[in-house]
């Protein structure tokens, strides 16, 4: 595509995403400014995000250290908010504080101590969110629904310096129909909600999730980060 329409493309794709969140925040009584856009950029070079930036993107999400960084470095200084979303190995949680404001993959107490360590070396903070494999698909990363408690838990027992546990995070079913796919948020709203009573979390009120493809139904059950990739940049394209 021709750089300024790939531009245009970009520009237009954004205003039609964020007019679907508003009209899906407003279905539900919602306050439209409680969902947050994450931008997810994977993928996709600079360049792209810079279109993205010029016309008030700040929220980005990336899925591997390897691929995140250089972009992070490219675009320091520009007040952008970055997100990892991907899954990560203990061995590489040294790349995240620092870089990231976000982490949507907690699934270890080990990850977790990890993290700590390098928020602490970095002197920044980390907020995460627990990763749940809602839809128990053995091929998905993250935690059973069973194993949430426990988690956050022994998580809080540990009372790590430099993170903060904020909410949950998953991947909806697919294919699915939509009954399907709000079963599956309603779920984890759910367990959000278990969580922040039973052990009095005040700030455990994040619930990521909702792609290109459903993340309407997940503002309808209470999503307060969508996660959009190829809806805004449009296809990927993998070299790897
Ligand atoms: C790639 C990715 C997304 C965005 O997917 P699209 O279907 O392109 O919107 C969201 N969440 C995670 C965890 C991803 O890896």
């Amino acid at each position: 595509m021709e750089s300024n329409d790939q531009a245009r493309a970009i520009a237009a794709n954004l205003a039609r995403v964020r007019e679907t969140i508003a009209a899906a925040a407003i279905r539900a009584g919602r306050d439209p400014t409680a969902v947050k856009l994450i931008a997810v950029s994977k993928t996709h070079p600079v360049s792209m995000l810079e279109t993205a930036i010029a016309v008030g993107q700040t929220v980005f999400g990336e899925n591997t250290a390897q691929e995140a960084l250089p972009k992070i470095d490219a675009l320091r200084d520009r007040g952008l908010e970055w997100h990892f979303i991907g899954h990560l190995q203990s061995n590489k949680a040294k790349f995240v504080p620092g870089n990231f404001r976000w982490l949507h993959s907690l699934a270890s107490h080990k990850l977790a101590a990890r993290l700590s360590q390098a928020a602490q070396t970095h002197r920044s903070r980390l907020q995460t969110l627990i990763e749940v494999n809602i839809t128990r698909d053995p091929k998905k990363h993250g935690v059973s629904p069973e194993e949430v408690f426990a988690l956050v838990e022994q998580i809080a027992a540990a009372e790590l310096a430099g993170i903060s546990v904020r909410g949950l995070m998953a991947i909806g079913p697919y294919p699915a129909d939509e009954h399907q796919t709000r079963t599956a948020f309603a779920a984890l709203r759910e367990l959000r909600d278990a969580c922040q009573s039973r052990f009095g979390l005040a700030d455990f009120t994040e619930l990521s999730m909702g792609m290109s493809n459903d993340f309407v139904p997940a503002i309808l059950e209470g999503a307060t980060m969508v996660r959009v990739g190829s809806a805004i940049f449009g296809d990927r394209v993998y070299t790897r």
